[in-house]
């Protein structure tokens, strides 16, 4: 409800700004950035740069502009600061959900045309990395890396049609996460133009305030024009496990105990999702749990007396030729402690290249159906391990148990593996877990569902706040400087000053509505 109303304010808003007349000279057509850079001022550009993956914001913008260098970035922002009001939102691949890439009014700047190509990096020893663009997609990281050096970055999403600069500028969580840390734990060097147009190298060691603002900071401090990625021998195979779990404290009990473990006994990889109890369910019921696609589900091994929502430990071991013979072994060993119903587990060896790209086919299909153009309301939480089991007997078992249409994640992280520096929130306690409720909306569902959905999730939201969690919103989206201050609560000041000190006019990704534009 209170987003809907928001959407109406927002629309409100860009039909007065319509009536500014036209010909405004902070646009004039003249300038050198916008006939060097502006292909196309009006037509189907600026149109999808109004709107996102989410489909449920959409906000106009002056220019849809397309740098292919860090100056022509820097060239932009000078333009915009020099301006009664004009900003600029980065838009990596407008994959957010809420508006978060777009600038009403303003400039969007297309961060698919950035270069240069990428480039191996050689860091001493065997130790590589790669420079890649701000707005290259994880997927040409993957590829790129893998042909050219059979080498890779070790942390992921689970989809990898996002941009460098959009997860850096979140944090980049997927199942690796656990262990080596989300993506903006694994990068070591940022290029970054600032709100005052400044183009700036950075580092853990080298102008570590912004690098560290810039990690989690919601493109609020500098655009991301260049960020150097650690490599590591790209795996071979995957060997991909499911197992189901009829009892949440068990499924918890032993996805704590996974992500915990030390590396030399751990799994490379460690997600989970909640499932319905149900054979009618195609997209959350026992169908979706089986691979490879087409292996039966067998509901006689599932007790009489489960709920009707069932979880789902998703697994991973790397292995490479020399190592296949005696993988089955010890697979078996490092599953034989853990609680799941036995007979209800699944497994497939596929390459790492396949693993990393599984969500490309869930894409693949959800276009065909047109559940990927329809909108996405969204919600992403981090909830500490001390409140999950509560979550789940009400949020999953009551409020959510008809499914949504989509997957439900839920997986522990470990918050030592975030630095504290970043400007990423997270709950306090050591361990957190991803709630993803990754909701699709059929297309003949019509607006009734889109808004019984965003409800739904203030709902949720509403529940971890009576009832006290140690919880963050993920990919956050607020109305209000309160709402602001209360999700980065100790860290708000901090936040405050590095927006002072980078983007005092407050240009940078107006989408976020954290700041407004200095008039
Ligand atoms: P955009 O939506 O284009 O931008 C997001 C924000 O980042 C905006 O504020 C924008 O201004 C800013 N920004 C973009 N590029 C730059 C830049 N170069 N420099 C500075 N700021 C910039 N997240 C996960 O962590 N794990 C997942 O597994 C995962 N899976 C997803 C799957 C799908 C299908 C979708 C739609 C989203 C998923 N996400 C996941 C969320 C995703 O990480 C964020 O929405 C991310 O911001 C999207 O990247 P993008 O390139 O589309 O960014």
């Amino acid at each position: 409800m209170m987003m809907i109303a928001y959407l109406e304010r927002q629309q409100q808003q860009q039909q007065q700004q319509r009536l500014v007349p036209d010909g405004d000279v902070e646009l004039d057509p003249d300038h050198s950035i916008l006939r060097a850079l502006d292909s196309d001022a009006t037509g189907d550009a600026v149109a999808a740069a109004a709107r996102d993956f989410g489909g449920m914001v959409f906000l106009q913008p002056a220019r849809f502009l397309r740098p292919s260098t860090a100056d022509d970035v820097a060239g932009a922002v000078v333009l915009a600061s020099r301006s009664s009001s004009l900003t600029v939102a980065a838009r990596g691949n407008g994959h957010s959900v809420c508006g978060q890439a777009m600038a009403d009014g303003g400039i969007v700047l297309d961060m698919r045309t950035l270069g240069p190509p990428m480039e191996i990096v050689r860091c001493g020893g065997t130790a590589a990395a790669v420079d890649v663009p701000g707005g290259a997609l994880w997927a040409e990281v993957l590829s790129w890396a893998v042909r050219n050096h059979g080498m890779a970055p070790v942390s992921w999403t689970d989809y990898l049609g996002l941009t460098v600069g959009g997860t850096l500028s979140n944090g980049g969580i997927s199942g690796q996460a656990f262990r080596h840390g989300p993506q903006v734990a694994n990068v070591t060097e940022l290029e970054v133009v600032t709100g005052d147009g400044e183009r700036l190298v950075c580092s853990p060691s080298s102008a570590s305030d912004l690098f560290f603002a810039v990690l989690g900071g919601l493109g609020q401090f500098g655009v991301v024009t260049r960020a150097r990625i650690p490599l590591v021998p790209a795996p071979k195979m995957v060997r991909w496990i499911r197992v189901v779990y009829g009892a949440f404290d068990e499924y918890a009990r032993d996805a704590e105990w996974l992500v915990t473990r030390d590396d030399s006994a751990a799994f490379d990889y460690v997600e989970g999702f909640v499932f319905r109890n149900d054979a009618s369910d195609p997209v959350s019921g026992w169908s979706s749990v089986p691979i490879p696609p087409g292996s039966a589900f067998d509901p006689a091994r599932i007790p009489a007396d489960s709920s009707p929502i069932l979880y789902c430990l998703e697994l991973a071991l790397h292995y490479d030729h020399t190592q296949a013979d005696n993988v089955d072994e010890r697979v078996k060993e490092m599953l034989r402690p853990l609680r799941y119903l036995r007979g209800l587990e699944f497994a497939a060896d596929v390459s790492y290249l396949e693993f990393l790209s599984r969500v490309g086919r869930v894409e693949e299909e959800a276009r065909a159906s047109g559940t990927w153009a329809t909108p996405h309301p969204w919600l992403n939480l981090l909830v500490s391990s001390s409140d999950i089991a509560d979550f789940d007997s009400t949020v999953f078992k009551r409020v959510l148990s008809r499914g949504i249409g989509g997957p439900m994640l839920v997986y522990p992280l470990r918050r030592s593996k975030w630095d504290e520096r970043m400007s990423v929130a997270v709950p306090d306690g050591e361990l957190f877990y991803l709630v993803a409720l990754l909701r699709f909306v059929t297309p003949h569902a019509g607006e009734a569902a889109v808004k019984e959905a965003v409800e739904q999730n203030q709902e949720i939201l509403s529940h971890c706040r009576n009832k006290g969690y140690d919880f963050k919103v993920y990919i956050p989206h607020y109305e209000s400087e309160a709402d602001w201050a209360r999700h980065f609560d100790g860290d708000w000041t901090r936040f405050v000053e590095r927006k002072r000190r980078y983007d005092p006019m407050a240009i940078l990704s107006p989408g976020q509505a954290i700041f407004s534009r200095a008039r």
